[in-house]
């Protein structure tokens, strides 16, 4: 089998794994007991969240433990907007912000949409024209998750800050893949997901600024400084953070090896002479590969990949079950005689440069032999 949908999801890196057996088996106490054996794992998690703000450029007191990305969005999207009049947000986040601020208008919220240009980018004097007196929660994608562009975070974040907006990125497909630097860039809330970072699924973490008066999204015990209750998943917490810190230190050698794959499928596909457009901007996430092939269709290359032991995508995942032309590449204008033929490649450090031939040539057999 060829693993080349890594946008949806990666593999669990063994050394988390390791970690993750320990907490589960033998120090599985809970982290909110006073006795030592409770206190170990308040240790580990201490250590965790060092780990982790470290990895992102925050003080550790900044990182909020979630059980997803989701959460995460959910949780700046819900409660961000009491704090603001308004939301802007932009035509092809992921599900988990749109349905959010789809909530936040059914309970009587106005939610404005940025458009994005034909790379994907969301255009900053777009957003200082979008924002007037009304104070705004502005939630814009570090990385989209069907074709990779990088959005210009550090100038969205100065436009809001100069119109005293908060400002919050789902970095969902970018944390562990792209340097960041929270301080840095000025934001003031940013999703992550683990399972995006060889982490396991069901962990992530919301990183919210020192100082933002945000309520929790989930009430309960004094968990995470009374801010997201319910008993810490340790095991998986600690998990994420070795995982992330790997990815962290591996960065610089994972793009360039990415890069590398990249070159090749696009060279072979090219050099077959097959009629495609690579959708997003230069400057994107690393193995990400979104194609729209002419009078194609991407459901129909997805299972003939599949017969080939070939796993890519669509769309994003979480879209599956709709088969129509995904809201992003509906936004950025994909002429119809390719949209319908749009399928994502999404490929990780466990890739090989075999692998990335193989997938290429697989494509090159099923449109040539339709
Ligand atoms: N945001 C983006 C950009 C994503 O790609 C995803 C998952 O695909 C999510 C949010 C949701 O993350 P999770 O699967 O951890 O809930």
């Amino acid at each position: 089998m060829i693993y080349a949908d890594n946008a949806a999801t990666t593999k669990l890196d063994a050394d988390a794994f390791e970690l993750m057996k320990e907490y589960l088996l033998n120090d599985y106490g809970n982290a909110s007991q006073p006795y030592e054996f409770g206190q170990k794992c308040k240790t580990a998690l201490r250590a965790a969240r060092e780990t982790i703000a470290k990895c992102i450029g925050a003080d550790p007191e900044e990182i909020y433990f979630t059980s997803c990305g989701t959460e995460s969005d959910n949780w700046a999207i819900k409660m961000g907007s009491n704090l603001t009049d308004q939301i802007v947000t932009s035509v092809i986040e992921h599900h988990a912000i749109l349905n959010s601020c789809k909530s936040m208008e059914d309970v009587g919220k106005t939610v404005k949409y940025l458009p994005v240009d034909s790379t994907g980018v969301v255009s900053p004097s777009d957003l200082d024209r979008m924002l007037d007196d009304s104070k705004t929660l502005v939630s814009v994608m570090f990385a989209n998750n069907e074709i990779g562009t990088i959005e210009p975070v550090k100038k969205l974040v100065d436009v809001t800050h100069n119109k005293r907006g908060i400002f919050h990125t789902d970095a969902v497909q970018a944390v562990g893949h792209v340097p960041i630097d929270v301080h840095e860039l000025g934001v003031d809330m940013l999703s992550a997901s683990g399972h995006k970072f060889n982490a396991p699924k069901g962990i992530g973490f919301l990183y919210i600024k020192k100082g933002l008066e945000l309520r929790p999204f989930i009430d309960g015990g004094a968990q995470e400084k009374g801010r997201r209750a319910g008993t810490e998943n340790i095991a998986s917490i600690v998990a994420m953070a070795c995982a992330l810190e790997k990815n962290c230190v591996q960065m610089g050698d994972n793009e360039k090896h990415l890069r590398n794959l990249e070159n090749i499928v696009i060279t072979i596909l090219q050099n077959a002479g097959l009629d495609f457009i690579r959708n997003g901007s230069g400057c994107r996430i690393p193995g990400n590969i979104n194609l729209s092939f002419a009078d194609a269709e991407g459901e129909m290359l997805l299972h003939r990949l599949d017969l080939k032991k070939i796993c890519i995508s669509t769309g994003s995942a979480c879209d599956s079950v709709n088969t129509q032309i995904s809201h992003v590449i509906d936004a950025i204008g994909v002429p119809d005689k390719y949209a319908e033929g749009t399928i994502r490649i999404s490929l990780g450090k466990n890739n090989t440069e075999s692998e990335a031939e193989r997938i290429a040539n697989a494509l090159i057999d099923v449109l040539t032999n339709r």
